[in-house]
């Protein structure tokens, strides 16, 4: 059975049973979206929680009454004569807006009729497990000047087994959110009012996160054949007309002066980039080039958009532009792909999906150009062996895309890696290689980012774990725990010994009792907890609990840094 058409199906089911319980009620639409479904209904006062299970009773009558969905097909102006005389005027309204000269209605029970393309499951009765979620204000059209309707969303699954599997993490969702827990366990912070909205402030703790990731990612972009480069934070608006951004993304730009001349705070790294291509005479024995930077990129968004880590005013994409031949191509983008789920995997993430953008209302470049782009972006994914859904008409304004979302522990997508192929800009800044017989040719160029923005991606990763990191990971690794202060020294000299091997750890000599130091390293979701007594001081061991399973032993210091090691050295 498919999803989306249980889910819609049971749309219907809410809608009927809406008019059974307030017959005044006017119906506008009721579609299936990700995870579930709505209803928009015209009613002035919100439903009630107390509203939402008469629903949800009602439902379950009319689904075991086995009613079948009855489709009937009527010209246009039967329909309107219909939803007129059923005073369902939004129906008519959009009955008008359709020019099929017949449309379809689909029938359930002796009374209830909604307007409605199909398809629809056979009976109610095929509806196993559902539940009504939320309710909300919408407008008409999402037209904010219309009347405001009142939106009920619920889900449906196959089962009741999924569906409670769903519930259980929506809720686990609510608890894990990242701009909860981040400024609780003192990541990060984005809400400072002197400095503005969307801008995200990263503590101790979360720069270090955040370096690790770069670290790895530097680390691994040079083993792969990329050149790290740093490019200016403003460029003049030159530039930014030549790459096409000044017409098709202005409205994203803070376009700024300096002595009358015009500067654009950079909201992509591209065109740095392929000035540093410009630069010099390449030769088509120099291609592939990859150019790679941690590069900090400023967009205006609206202040409705922002949200959390996933949409700010400013942020950091792991950016690379690749130039190559054409024979190369696919080999490029199979090799990005590759990194991706490597680098994805190395994260926890093991989980995803691939969607493949293409041509927008807006664009440059030819069409032969976008057309021969998005064959060499299919074909790799044809030759990887993935699945990938085809996203139509949401590429970017210069080429196709293949977009890679990662699936959380909790099932939930975010959006990570891009890749984007090219044909414009290298014609828009006269890009060139001296080919094998010394002619100009023009490369090709790919646009790719592997987590994307990196603000984003942290967002992700603490929900994902909940902020309780693996060890690689940990902020702090390991809190030593001195249980009287006989043995401050002896603490002090482990202390040193473990940050002097590069482990991060912390130290707490709070008069709290044991238990309860134990009990806030915990909270603080501390991989190790490292206990020393006088037992221990006395013969230079430490006594150590892990996270996770309790105490684990009294050993010699340096076994414990061996097997902490090889833990980080495993990226676990
Ligand atoms: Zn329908
Ligand atoms: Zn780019």
């Amino acid at each position: 059975m498919n999803l989306d058409i249980l889910r819609h199906s049971c749309s219907h089911i809410m809608a009927q049973a809406v008019k059974a319980i307030w017959p005044d009620i006017k119906l506008a639409i009721g579609p299936s979206i990700e995870d579930g479904f709505y209803y928009d209904f015209d009613k002035e006062a919100p439903f009630t929680d107390e509203d939402l299970l008469k629903i949800e009773n009602k439902m379950r009558e009319i689904i075991a009454a086995d009613e079948k969905f009855v489709r009937a097909e009527i010209s246009r102006e039967e329909a309107i004569k219909l939803f007129q005389s059923l005073k369902e005027d939004y129906k008519v309204e959009l009955i008008n807006a359709l020019k099929d000269p017949k449309v379809s209605i689909y029938r359930t029970g002796d009374k209830f009729v909604d307007l409605c393309r199909g398809p629809h499951l056979g009976s109610t009765a095929e509806v196993k497990a559902f539940k009504l979620l939320s309710v909300a204000g919408a407008y008409w059209h999402g037209i904010e000047t219309n009347p405001m309707l009142q939106r009920i969303y619920g889900t449906a699954f196959l089962n009741q087994k999924d569906l409670d599997e769903y519930l259980k993490n929506l809720s686990e969702a609510r608890l894990r959110d990242h701009r909860k827990i981040g400024p609780a366990l003192g990541l990060f912070d984005i809400y400072h009012e002197e400095a503005g909205a969307g801008l995200v402030f990263y503590h101790p703790k979360g720069a270090i996160l955040r370096n690790l990731i770069e670290d790895y990612e530097k680390v691994e972009h040079l083993k792969r054949g990329y050149q790290m480069v740093t490019t200016p934070h403003i460029m003049q608006s030159g530039l930014w007309k030549k790459s096409g951004h000044y017409d098709y993304y202005k409205d994203n730009m803070h376009i700024f002066k300096i002595d009358e001349q015009e500067y654009v705070l950079k909201p992509m790294n591209c065109p740095g980039h392929i000035l540093i291509y410009k630069s010099q005479t390449r030769s088509y024995k120099d291609l592939p080039i990859r150019l790679f930077e941690l590069g900090t990129v400023y967009r205006h968004e609206k202040a409705g958009v922002l949200h959390g880590l996933l949409r700010v005013r400013g942020f950091t994409q792991d950016d690379a532009h690749i130039f190559c031949l054409p024979q190369q191509l696919c080999a490029e983008i199979e090799g990005v792909i590759d990194f991706v789920f490597d680098t994805l995997k190395v994260f926890g993430f093991n989980n995803w999906e691939i969607e493949l953008s293409t041509r927008p209302k807006d664009y440059i470049g030819s069409e032969a150009d976008w057309q021969s782009a998005t064959e060499a972006l299919e074909n790799a994914l044809k030759a990887k062996g993935l699945k990938y859904d085809i996203n139509e008409g949401d590429g970017a304004f210069y080429g196709p895309k293949i977009d890679i979302k990662l699936k959380d522990a909790l099932k939930r997508s975010w959006q990570c890696a891009t890749i984007q192929c090219d044909f414009a800009l290298p014609k828009r800044f006269g890009l060139s290689y001296v080919d094998n017989e010394g002619k100009e040719k023009q490369p090709i160029m790919l646009h790719r980012v592997l987590l994307g923005s990196l603000e984003r991606f942290i967002g992700a990763l603490v929900e994902h774990y909940n902020a309780d990191f693996p060890l690689w990971l940990a902020p702090v690794q390991m809190l030593i725990i001195p249980i009287n202060s006989s043995v401050f020294e002896y603490a002090k000299k482990v202390k040193s010994t473990l940050k002097a091997a590069g482990l991060r750890v912390d130290e707490d000599k709070s008069n709290e009792t044991l238990n309860k130091r134990i009990r806030n390293a915990e909270l603080n979701k501390i991989p190790y907890i490292i206990v020393i007594g006088d037992k221990e001081s006395a013969a230079g061991t430490v006594a150590v609990r892990k996270k996770g399973q309790g105490n684990i032993g009294v050993m010699k210091l340096e076994d414990f840094m061996q097997e902490v090691k090889e833990e980080i050295n495993n990226k676990q």
